[in-house]
């Protein structure tokens, strides 16, 4: 009885460990904007090219989960490969602005169906937040399907927003705009139809801002790519529904966005239409194709942005 005590009361010292070492997450959006630069007014000004890390799909759980199929998944794997990236963008020379995760930052589902769900959905992200402390540079989250559900609902995309910060926002960064946008309400939603509007109006207001403020570069965050190689393209789990993305991508293409950086697809791809290009990244995490586990370097010049994929080891 007494050693049961002494656990309970070691466990409970644990868990108080554990939430003061997650309180140091730090969220880095208010009403829709980033928060994470030092100068914010100053990042409007082109200062010269720089580089920032576009990577997605850390997805704690997915590769025990679904490629290994075992029966009582872990994450070991993901925790290392986030803990290769972390170490190895904070060696970078010059030091990139910052590092974007483009979704599927966990793979537990927000629902708290049941308390097993709850359980690893908080172990998952207490792992992934303790390592995204070690990161030297700010770090911008974008919202998966996996981060807000595949159907959204109210309270899972509160809930996101309480973790990480907002579903979709904006900022300068060295003369450059960008828009982080929540594209599970393009997949589904029809359980957060006035959410959803939210982000409609407001980015309808963002493309116009696009087209009066004209920065060097406009670029556009998003979980779900619009198509994975070519506009015309079918429908599939990996892209968003035909119409929709013809008609986002025309208001894109219409305020000047030339560059959509994705993930979702555990494997790079990408396609060019009317000017505008999506890259689609490969995971930190699993993958679902023959690409390394891996993140892009994204140069960011005056007159274009290119980038590379690179493998972690
Ligand atoms: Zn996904």
């Amino acid at each position: 009885m007494a050693d049961q005590n002494n656990k309970t009361k070691q466990e409970r010292k644990e868990t108080k460990n554990n939430e003061a070492k997650m309180k140091k997450f730090e969220i880095r959006t208010k009403d829709r904007k980033y928060t994470g630069f030092e100068d914010t007014e100053g990042q409007q000004q082109w200062q010269g090219a720089f580089t920032f890390i576009q990577a997605a799909d850390t997805q704690l759980g997915l590769q025990e989960r679904f490629v290994e199929k075992k029966t009582n998944p872990g994450w070991t794997k993901e925790i290392k490969w986030c803990l290769q990236l972390v170490d190895v963008v904070n060696k970078m020379e010059p030091r990139p602005k910052f590092l974007v995760i483009c979704g599927d930052l966990i793979d537990a589902y927000p629902y708290e169906r049941d308390a097993k769900e709850k359980e690893t959905r908080e172990a998952q992200e207490f792992d992934l937040k303790r390592i995204l402390n070690g990161l030297n540079i700010p770090l911008v989250c974008v919202c998966g399907n996996h981060d807000v559900g595949d159907t959204p609902t109210e309270k899972s995309v509160l809930k996101y927003r309480k973790s990480f910060g907002d579903d979709f926002f904006s900022f300068w960064c060295g003369g450059v705009y960008f828009l982080a946008l929540n594209s599970q309400f393009w997949q589904d939603r029809s359980e957060v139809q006035s959410l959803a509007k939210e982000q409609d109006d407001w980015l309808d207001k963002e493309l116009e801002y696009i087209k009066t403020t004209r920065p060097v570069h406009a670029v556009i965050f998003q979980h779900i790519p619009p198509f994975i190689e070519s506009i015309d393209e079918r429908t599939q789990y990996f892209n968003l529904p035909s119409d929709v993305r013809k008609q986002i991508l025309g208001k894109f293409i219409d305020a000047g966005v030339k560059y959509v950086f994705c993930g979702h697809y555990h494997r790079n791809a990408g396609g060019e239409h009317n000017g505008l290009e999506v890259v689609v990244t490969s995971a930190v995490g699993a993958q679902l194709g023959t690409d390394p586990n891996g993140y892009r370097v994204v140069n960011v010049v005056k007159d274009k942005i290119v980038h590379f994929y690179h493998g972690l080891e």
